[in-house]
This record gives C-alpha cells, sequence and structure tokens, in this order.
C-alpha cells in the first residue's frame, strides 16, 4: 500500500507553536490534507507524550486517532547546534533514551525541542544502542544544520556515519540540489513539514509517500531503509525558491545578494545587517557536480504549493489564514476528500463545478506549472505569482537568467 507521511512536526511544546498543535486537532487536519501518518515530534516532552497516550495503540511504536496514524519522534539540538530528527520504535526506547541523555540536558522537561550537551557522534551512538532511527534535520539550513556547521557527514557523526539512514532536505532544497553532494547518494532523503501550526498551509505541505505493507513505525523504518521491497516512492515538497533561506538574503531588509556579491562585501549588507547564506549557495559550495546525479533508488520529487496559497492569489486575497480563503479551501475539500487529491488527482471538470472560475484557472496554472514564485532568502519565505493569461508570454519573458527575482517552478508531478 501507499501511504502519506509527515515525519517532522511541533507540538505545541515547543517554542513558538501555535496552541492548535494538540494531537486531536492534528489528526483530523492531516486528514484532510491528505497525510496517512504523522510523526508526533516532542515525544520526549512529558505532557506531550500524556496527549500521545489518548490514542489507540496499533503496535508498540504506533498509535491512531481519527484515523490518523502516529509514530514516535522528536528533534534534538546537539552542543553544536546542529538540529537532529530521532524515530523511536516503542514508548519503551523514548523512556530509555531519555534515562541516557537527561543528566546533558537542562530543558528535557520544559521544551519540546530540548538541547543537550552532546555531539552528533554520541547521540547516534545512543540511539543506535536503543534502535532509534537518526539523521540531520533541514540538513542546509543556514542555522542549526548539519551543513552550517559541518563540511561533511562524517564530521557530524564520526564512527557512527554508517548508521545514519536519512537526511531531512528542509523547504528551502529539494533532490536535485542535494543530489549534487556525493555522500548523500545513499541517504534516503526525507521531505517534512517541519509545523509549528496544523493550518493546512503548513501541516503536511511537505511529506513522502511510501510503499509499505501497513502503516505503522516497522514498516516506515523498513521503507527508509529500503528494505524487504519498501521504499520511498515520492519525495513531495514546496519548491524550494519558497523556502525562507533558498536564496542568501539580509536577516533585516530581506534584499538578495548572489554569493560572489556577499562574499565580496564581507556577508554585510548595505543596511548594516547581516547577510545569510542561501541553501542554494550552500550546497552548490558543497556540490562534486554541477548537474545532479541521482542514485537508482532515488524517487521522484513533486513540487507542491499549499492550496490555501493558490486560493489566495486567485481570488486576490492577501493572507491565506483568514476566513475568506478558508471557506473556499473548505468547499472543495469537503467535495473531493483530501486537498492532495485537489491539488493533483481531481478532474479540472469536476473542480469547476464546485468552485470559482478564478480558482479552478488557478489550480489549472499550478498545475501546468506556471505559477511564479519570489525565492525566499535571510528568513523570509518566497512569494507566489499567478500569470493572467495575456500575460503568460511576457512574464516568461522577464524569466531570463539575468532576472533572479523571479522563476518558474519545476513541477514533475
Ligand atoms: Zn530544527
Ligand atoms: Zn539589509
Amino acid at each position: 500500500m501507499l501511504i502519506n507521511a509527515d515525519l517532522h512536526i511541533h507540538s505545541r511544546f515547543s517554542g513558538a507553536t501555535s496552541e492548535k498543535m494538540n494531537i486531536q486537532t492534528i489528526s483530523i487536519e492531516a486528514q484532510r490534507k491528505g497525510i496517512d501518518v504523522v510523526a508526533t515530534g516532542d515525544c520526549l516532552h512529558c505532557s506531550w507524550m500524556n496527549e500521545i497516550s489518548q490514542c489507540n495503540v496499533i503496535d508498540e511504536g504506533t498509535f491512531e486517532l481519527n484515523s490518523t496514524r502516529f509514530i514516535l519522534s522528536t528533534e534534538i539540538e546537539d552542543n553544536k547546534r546542529v538540529h537532529h530528527l530521532l524515530y523511536f520504535p516503542s514508548i519503551l526506547s523514548v523512556w530509555d533514551f531519555k534515562e541516557r541523555i537527561k543528566s546533558k540536558s537542562k530543558n528535557l522537561e520544559s521544551d519540546g525541542r530540548p538541547n543537550v550537551n552532546l555531539n552528533g557522534e554520541e547521540l547516534a551512538q545512543i540511539a543506535k544502542d536503543l534502535h532509534i532511527m537518526i539523521g540531520p534535520a533541514h540538513a542546509f539550513t543556514p542555522w542549526t544544520a548539519m551543513y552550517a556547521y559541518h563540511n561533511t557527514l562524517k564530521d557530524c557523526y564520526g564512527e557512527m556515519v554508517d548508521y545514519v539512514s536519512f537526511l531531512e532536505l528542509g523547504l528551502s532544497a529539494d533532490s536535485n540540489f542535494a543530489d549534487k553532494i556525493r555522500e548523500l547518494h545513499r541517504l534516503t532523503f526525507l521531505t517534512n513539514s517541519d509545523c509549528h501550526s496544523p493550518h493546512p498551509v503548513r501541516l503536511g505541505r511537505e511529506f513522502n509517500r511510501f510503499e509499505v505493507k501497513a502503516a505503522t513505525f516497522n514498516e516506515i523504518r523498513k521503507a527508509i531503509l529500503r528494505i524487504d521491497g519498501n521504499k520511498p516512492v515520492l519525495n513531495v515538497g514546496l519548491p524550494p525558491q519558497e523556502g525562507k533561506y533558498h536564496e542568501s538574503a539580509c536577516i533585516s531588509c530581506y534584499t538578495h545578494y548572489s554569493l560572489e556579491e556577499a562574499e565580496r562585501r564581507r556577508w554585510k549588507c548595505s543596511c548594516g545587517k547581516r547577510i545569510k547564506k542561501g541553501v542554494k549557495d550552500r550546497i552548490n559550495e558543497k556540490a562534486e557536480f554541477l548537474e545532479p546525479q541521482h542514485p537508482d533508488h532515488r524517487p521522484k520529487y513533486v513540487h507542491l504549493i499549499p492550496l490555501a496559497e493558490i486560493i489566495t492569489k486567485a481570488i486576490g486575497q492577501r493572507n491565506p489564514f483568514g476566513k475568506t480563503v478558508t471557506k473556499r479551501w473548505s468547499e472543495l475539500v469537503d467535495t473531493f476528500g483530501s486537498e492532495i487529491k485537489v491539488l493533483i488527482d481531481v478532474d479540472i471538470d469536476e473542480i469547476s463545478h464546485v468552485t470559482a472560475p478564478a480558482i479552478t484557472e488557478a489550480i489549472q496554472l499550478f498545475r501546468e506549472k506556471k505559477v511564479i514564485i519570489k525565492p525566499g532568502g535571510g528568513g523570509q519565505y518566497g512569494t507566489i505569482e499567478l500569470p493572467t493569461q495575456d500575460e503568460g508570454d511576457l512574464i516568461t519573458l522577464k524569466l531570463g537568467p539575468k532576472d533572479k527575482q523571479t522563476s518558474l517552478i519545476e513541477y514533475s508531478g
């Protein structure tokens, strides 16, 4: 069977998260988005674990609420500020892991995403002892990520490097970028939302589609390891240009810079503040290949834009979180079952019977890869624009190599 899985979220017990990140709301919103399995995040936190225990137990590492399955996971910051993702086979392994790290962490009981005074190698050793999976989270971002502080996987995980089986790409990268780096070819790439809110613009904005025999931890583990016929069959995510750190840009005024220009300015913006190196530039710096060399096991990467964002642009709204957009979004999702079906599967004629012509047209433009993206950078998300019909050609013309502000998304669906 095929399942859609978002394997990185945060509960309301992590910093800067929505109060709505409770297990009930997440389980309902995941269904509406079209996500079958969600990784709980924050599972080292006692109060969050209490909430998780409201779910039905499917097996020792798999839980269910409102038809959404959950597996146990957390994100941890190590002593070099690198973020790691961990997936646990059972509640028992969560307790054992906490026991092993508790003397090394000051905020284990207060923050859903704790800091621990251990390095990547030490963390991976403990994970291996307890059969917990571990890999770098959002590996290329300029803060709190593996490639922000290390030049290689081995630098980060030392002698334990072979135990690492996956890497999370993060919102600002895709497999076309990451497969320019040779050492990543053996890893499974994960595409996850890392969301702090259950809103459909956030939850499931990136997900993995796995071939498995059941929607359980063990089956997902095998899919990540690519054994017993299980495997990832799709990575689905935002066009990387939409990510907050795609291009190098100032963290204060968001002026974008080319790598050469940023270096010439010694990473200081004309406004005086710092320029942060974008994921695109960091990967190209690290790249052994000019063009991505995909290993045979690498699944296709499909770029998706959240439906609420498409609706927002189509009906001239500014805010994808407002009532007007939510009403339109719900009409479509209630009719066709999930957001993913509306974006990819449902016949466009059927969509036109349910919603406004402008929205039908915008979904069609998205499917035809004609949505235009202004890249993000410096901590500011990229934005999408819809070409008007008459402007289609004009806008395409503006997309020459000299214009760095806009680029067509590559939608390989
Ligand atoms: Zn993180
Ligand atoms: Zn600036």
